[in-house]
Parts: C-alpha cells; structure tokens; sequence
C-alpha cells in the first residue's frame, strides 16, 4: 500500500510541530492536521492591544537542558523573564517559592539558620517522620504554617481535592531556599520567546503543510490511510474510544479581561492562595515580555474537574490514573504505526523542556 505521507501528525503543538521540523529535515512527508483553528496547541499566544496573551494559561520555558534550550533558540530569541510568583494569601503578600523573604515575612526570622529551626521546630511538632501525602509532605519541608497560608488552600483549589488524597511529587516541584532567590525554577535557562509561542511554533512549521480545523477522529479511518505512521497528540484516552473509562484531567477555566490602565498587580503571576477566592491566580501578561503597553490584559484562572467537551490541562497522575493509563499504553504499544506523544498522548504532567525532548528523542528513534 502506497501513502500520501510518511507521517500524519495529529495536533499542532510543541511536540506535533517538532517531530513535524525534525521529519521534514529529514526528507520525510508530514502533514500536521489540528481540530482547532489556529497552531501552538496549549502554548498558543494571542496579541491583544500589543500584548501577547497565553490563551491556554501561561507557559514559561525553563530547562537545565542544554539541548531543549539550543533547540527552541533556533526559532525564537528568549528574553530574561524570571519567573517570581508572589502569593497573596487574605491580602497578605509572600515571596515565592519558598525562600528567606517568605519566611522572614511569615516569622520575623533573619537568618537562614533561625529559618531552618522554626522549621525544623514546626517539623517536629507535626511528628511526621515519613511523609505518605501531600500535606504531610509540605509540613515536613516548610512546616505548618507556610503549608496552611500558601499550600493548602491554592492545592486544594487546583486538585479539587484534599491535600492527604493528593500524592506528594506535586509538591516537590516547587523549591525551598535558605536564600533569598525569589526564582521560582531551579533551572539554568529561562525565557520567554520574544513575539509570543505562537511565532516560535510558526516558525516550526516553516513549509510544512498544516491544514486546521481538521478533527481527527471525525475521520480516522480517511486519516489513517494518508500516512504511513501517524504520530497522535491528543488524548490517549479519547483516541481508544474511552474503552477503559476516561482518564481523569483537571481543566482550567479563564477569565480574560481587557483593563484601561498600564498596571493592575505589577507582576505576571500572582497566586490566591487562600481557600475563598475562587480563582487560583491572575496572570497579568504584559509582564512575561516586560510590556509598557497603555493597557493591560489579566487572566483569572478557575479550576475545574475536566469533563467530555472541556480542554484537559493537567493529567491526575494518581495511583488510580496511573493503572488506567497503563492498560491504554499496552494497547497503543500494540500499534506499530501509531506514536503517542506530549502532555496528553502519554498522560504525564510534562514541562515544556520534556516535551521537547520527547519529540526530539521519538524523531531521532523514527530516522534509526
Ligand atoms: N503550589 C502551592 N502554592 C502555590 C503554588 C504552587 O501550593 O502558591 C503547589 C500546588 O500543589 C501546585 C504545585 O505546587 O499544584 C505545582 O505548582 P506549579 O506552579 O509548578 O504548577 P503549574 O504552574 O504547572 O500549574
């Protein structure tokens, strides 16, 4: 049987679009087809009154990958964005991630030894000596108080679920200094693209056929007959008909406002973290690109457990998901001309650097 193309790659962003450059490079044949009407999937930017939004909620690249980071160099130049949270607890301000301008407000404290005994202090009080959740997880690493003013309420807003159901590795994504560094990653490279994501993944996809608004499984088997190998981006889940039962997701909802005024919080990211407001954070997008634009764009983020029809963000990556992902992954590992791939066609909660990785490293597998 004879294809049109070698690859047909099922969604447009960050992953579709590398493996899409990498194959092209490589004299292969890709069309990349996405059910939505622009590329850049989740990373999409929009310039609105000269300000470029991240529709799907802000994205900021951070890597100790020196491969990843050379990669996405060679489409966009990254500015020096930092990304310095600060979390606004009942109108009470900290520093994150947690460093000495978080605890210096939180206790008075001065030094970085008397910070480490009122944690110490506060870790013995709880008596946990091996962390088995969460919260037990937090207590242990920044003590009770942090973990109640600007843990407890953000995570259960986000998780949409108690902080002793939630496994601990979410958590220890976030740092924890005796320094005062209010970067929030622990990465050797920073930035964001200059121009917005969308420019960089437009540039891409520089001479590859794209064609959008294009649903997959509105016709698979039509699809499936175009390539040889088709590489699937969307959810592993969705893509076996939900056989097994869907995989659980938690989704975000935005509110997105235009304001007539240069600076409404005077930072891209500030969290809520106490357990009333109901949004997790406002984004003030300007700041990603340190704009002086006369307005402002802000973004108010709402949490939401994912159901059929809404976008799924983050993959719950639970005991109870994680057995369910492994059934679907035994049944795509079964397919040999199907790739799965990115946040949602492996279902793991992946940074942009990772991902960029996993692209590169599947077309390098692919060209042998
Ligand atoms: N987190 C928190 N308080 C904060 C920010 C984060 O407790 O102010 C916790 C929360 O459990 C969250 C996790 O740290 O799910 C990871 O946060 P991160 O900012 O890395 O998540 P993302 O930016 O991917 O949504």
């Amino acid at each position: 049987m004879s294809f049109e193309y070698d690859y047909l790659v099922v969604g447009a962003g960050l992953y579709g679009a590398i493996f899409a450059r990498e194959m092209t490079d490589n004299g292969k044949k890709v069309l990349v087809i996405d059910k939505r009407d622009h590329i850049a999937g989740n990373i999409y930017t929009e310039e609105v009154e000269g300000i470029n939004v991240h529709k799907y909620g802000a994205h900021i690249f951070h890597t100790n990958d020196k491969r990843a980071w050379e990669y996405v160099g060679r489409f966009a130049e990254f500015n020096r964005y930092t990304n310095s949270p600060v979390a606004n607890y009942n109108g009470e301000l900290y520093s994150l991630p947690f460093n000495m301008y978080t605890f210096n407000k939180m206790w008075g404290v001065v030094t970085p030894e008397e910070a480490a005994a009122k944690i110490e202090q506060q870790r013995k009080e709880a008596g946990i000596t091996e962390p088995s959740n969460l919260e037990e997880q937090a207590i242990s690493l920044v003590g009770k108080d942090i973990y109640e003013k600007l843990i407890k309420g953000y995570t259960e807003k986000q998780w949409g679920r108690p902080c002793t159901e939630l496994p601990s590795f979410i958590i220890k994504r976030l740092p924890v200094r005796l320094t005062f560094d209010n970067n929030y990653f622990n990465a050797l490279y920073q930035g964001i693209p200059m121009g917005g994501y969308t420019k960089m993944v437009d540039k891409m996809l520089d001479g590859i056929e794209v064609r959008l608004s294009t649903d997959f499984l509105s016709d698979r088997d039509g699809f499936m007959k175009l390539a040889e190998k088709i590489v699937y981006t969307g959810p592993i889940d969705q893509f076996f008909d939900y056989e097994f039962g869907p995989l659980e997701y938690r989704s975000v909802r935005f509110e997105t406002e235009i304001l007539d005024k240069p600076n409404f919080q005077g930072n891209a990211v500030v969290n809520y973290t106490d357990s009333k407001t109901p949004f997790t954070r406002i984004i003030e997008h300007k700041f990603f690109e340190f704009g002086t634009q006369e307005k402002t764009v802000i973004s108010r983020e709402y949490s939401s457990a994912w159901k059929l029809g809404d976008e799924p963000y983050y993959p719950v990556n639970d005991d109870k998901n994680g057995q369910l992902y492994a059934r679907y992954r035994e049944k795509a590992d079964s397919l040999s001309n199907v790739i799965f791939g990115g946040r949602l066609g492996e279902y793991k909660y992946y940074d942009m650097d990772v991902v960029v990785a996993r692209a590169l490293d599947a077309a390098a597998s692919e060209l042998g």
